[in-house]
């Protein structure tokens, strides 16, 4: 394989622009790129004659603006090329009218009340820093999706208004340090996206992983991930060919896959790309998760990307690596070789622990998700509770500064192998904290609460948005200050005092911390119901709608359809859990306990007073159990009944995780617990262990 020669090649990215495209052309589509504006439909004309012709000899037939609507996932129309000729012909025809916009109706999506059903009508517009490309034989134009009054129904607008904001506040912050030259500040994003692959025989047997992705009953396996054998292990040969293959078609794509390997439960992996801006990175994260279903089903697998598939081993994250740089490459988190000394480095650090501190109901909306419930706080996640880690380097500067001490330099610790053929080293200045949710990890953050499944463009919205919030009033500060650089020091030793509460360097996984973090006043909002009511807090309203992100409006539709789809996921959750509980499972325990007795009373006949003492414990065993079963089954169905009364979209999802998802925990107990009392030719499910351990 030629990787540089299949980079891309399904991409109409700048150098396949620049071989077609007139160069007149070329120069004003990237002009409008660059400065973000509206594209000239005679420009658009031209694109789009050249975008077909590529996309025709690539062996495209139709196209499609694909977006990003609320339901989480990308959603595409396709149409094709043809235009009807005379003679009952047709020739193959697309116009710049329809490349930069198109009208799917958008009355199928949610919109969180903003839009009644009859008003269908809603637009696509292309978002050209984001390149087209070719999926399965449609020429996929990305595209932001409103509706015809005018608000945002997608996911990518804000993200790229939050990009602009930063853009805006971060210039503002650069030229008070006498930077003249950036003309652009841009937030980068590398996205680590964890997953399960299982057999697709298996997976298909198993109604929970079908309806919900993740497994609603199941004993716990003779072996879990306590041997810490998998993390970093041999790539078995059927993973690693589905790894070559899916490497393959994300290059092909343009898509950076750098990084793969084992991850910490058993048939758990990774895929880490290389950072781009947060507008491409996750476009790029999104048609790496589509990708890798799709080559998972061709190798006759399966890829899980829920949050928590499985119960006892870790669940999937999605470590959103974010940092902020300028046009011409420089990263703005890099804290050089002295730290102490970077004054326009520590205002952006500050800023950015301001942000977190202040904004820490945001941080953990933007991981909030039914699956993630499962997930943070959990053994392998950070907990719902929101910090920092700065290491040690940078704590002894900040500290040098709040308290105006001298700040001593430590040297770089020598790493002594102690073998003579190994060489010395010299170590990082800070370990790695592998707890924390929110990590500064060299030149960058990684923001570890994300869950797997997410479209991180919500999250980096967010992210962007606290901090160009800070940057504003940082700038605002500043702009008036006589002599920059001491304004800067007392500003940042103020704004330490104020937020230092918000770092912590030790154990997130540790009770201590939990407690600990209460006695700081730091929010520990542990479920999404908790957390989401905040997102509409007058303090949000104002923040978002300062910089021009969402409107209030926007703002109460985006909640509401949150809110909403939790209350959706844990009723079909209820719904499958039922459905087995009642057609598979009651119906499997009882014939074992029926094919027991009749065993015992065969016995008993055959060999007249041969004790048959084993199977009657069992079957009393089951028979309690069972019983108990039955009982729970009627506590969930009632529960799921009782979702009908309840008003408010909040108070309803306060009642699905209170009494739905509470009763679905106990009915499952007691299924565990007789599967593990059971013969598995009898159980109507393949195990945990077949799951975990077949690939
Ligand atoms: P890990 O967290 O597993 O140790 P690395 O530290 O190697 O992994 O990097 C993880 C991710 O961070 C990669 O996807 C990488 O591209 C991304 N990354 C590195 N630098 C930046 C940056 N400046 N901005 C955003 N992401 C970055
Ligand atoms: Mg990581």
């Amino acid at each position: 394989m030629n990787v540089p020669e299949i980079f891309g090649s399904l991409v109409f990215n700048d150098a396949a622009m620049r071989e077609r495209l007139p160069k007149s052309t070329f120069k004003a589509l990237k002009k409008t790129i660059e400065e973000g504006r509206a594209l000239d439909i005679s420009v658009a004309n031209v694109v789009a004659h050249s975008m077909k012709e590529w996309a025709l000899e690539h062996g495209a037939t139709h196209y499609t603006h694909w977006f990003q609507p609320m339901t989480g996932i990308t959603a595409e129309k396709h149409d094709s090329f043809i235009t009807p000729t005379e003679g009952g012909g047709v020739i193959m025809e697309f116009s710049g009218k329809e490349l930069i916009k198109g009208e799917p109706d958008a009355s199928s999506f949610p919109s969180g009340g903003i839009r009644a059903t009859f008003e269908a009508r809603g637009y696509t517009a292309w978002d050209p820093s984001s390149y087209a490309f070719i999926k399965d034989g449609s020429l996929c134009i990305p595209t932001a999706f409103c509706s015809y009054t005018g608000e945002i129904l997608d996911k990518k607008t804000p993200l790229l208004r939050s990009m602009e904001v930063m853009n805006k506040q971060g210039l503002r912050l650069l030229r008070l340090f006498g930077d003249n030259v950036t003309e652009r500040v841009i937030t980068t994003l590398g996205p680590e996206q964890e997953y399960f692959l299982i057999d697709k025989e298996i997976f298909k047997q198993r109604k929970d992983l079908i309806y919900c992705g993740r497994t609603l009953f199941g004993a716990r396996p003779p072996k879990g991930q306590e041997l810490d054998d998998h993390y970093f292990g041999t790539i078995k040969p059927r993973v690693s060919a589905y790894m070559k293959e899916l490497d393959e078609a994300l290059w092909k794509y343009g898509i950076y896959a750098k990084t793969k390997h084992n991850e910490v439960a058993p048939a758990q992996h990774e895929l880490a790309p290389i950072f781009d801006s947060s507008n491409i990175a996750t476009d790029h994260n999104q048609l790496t998760m589509a990708t890798m279903k799709d080559i998972a089903d061709k190798h006759g697998l399966v890829c899980l990307l829920h949050e928590k598939p499985f119960a006892g081993v870790s669940g999937s994250g999605k470590h959103n690596n974010w940092s902020i740089s300028t046009n011409t490459g420089k990263n703005l988190l890099d804290p050089s070789k002295n730290p102490r000394e970077n004054t326009l480095f520590l205002v952006i650090l500050a800023a950015v622990i301001k942000a977190v501190d202040e904004n820490q109901d945001l941080l953990r909306i933007a991981a909030a998700s039914a699956g993630n419930d499962h997930r943070l706080g959990a053994v392998e996640a950070p907990p719902a509770i929101v910090s920092m880690y700065l290491g040690d380097e940078l704590s002894d500067v900040l500290r040098s500064i709040m308290y105006n001490e001298e700040y001593k330099k430590k040297d770089a610790p020598i790493m002594k192998t102690n073998a003579d053929v190994l060489p010395n080293f010299v170590k990082d200045t800070s370990d790695r904290n592998r707890t924390s949710p929110f990590a500064f990890t060299g030149n960058k953050f990684e923001f570890r609460s994300v869950g797997s499944s997410e479209n991180v463009a919500c999250t980096n919205t967010i992210l962007n948005t606290i901090v160009a919030d800070a940057f504003c009033d940082f700038a605002d500060e500043l702009e008036n200050a006589e002599d920059i650089r001491s304004a800067a020091e007392s500003l940042i030793r103020k704004t330490l005092k104020a937020h230092k509460r918000i770092i912590f360097n030790g154990d997130n996984y540790s009770a201590e911390w939990v407690a600990e973090a209460e006695k700081r006043g730091l929010l520990n909002l542990r479920t999404l119901p908790d957390a989401l009511p905040h997102y509409t807090d007058e303090k949000n309203i104002r923040l978002f709608g300062r910089h021009g992100i969402y409107t209030e409006v926007e703002l109460r539709s985006r909640t509401d359809i949150i809110l909403e789809n939790y209350c959706k996921i844990i009723n079909i959750e209820a719904l499958t859990a039922l459905d087995m509980a009642k057609k598979d499972i009651f119906p499997a325990v009882s014939s074992y306990i029926r094919d027991l007795a009749q065993t015992a009373s065969l016995v008993s006949s055959v060999v007249p007073g041969l004790t048959v003492s084993a199977e009657t414990e069992l079957i009393k065993k089951l028979s309690n159990l069972l019983a108990c079963f039955a009982n729970k089954i009627d506590i969930l169905d009632k529960a799921v009944l009782g979702a009908k009364d309840v008003e408010g979209i909040k108070e309803s999802a306060f009642y699905y995780k209170d009494n739905v998802l509470s009763a679905m925990q106990e009915l499952r107990a007691v299924a565990d617990e007789m599967e593990s009392n059971m013969s598995s030719k009898y159980w109507p499910y393949p195990s945990y262990g077949a799951m975990l351990f077949s690939v």
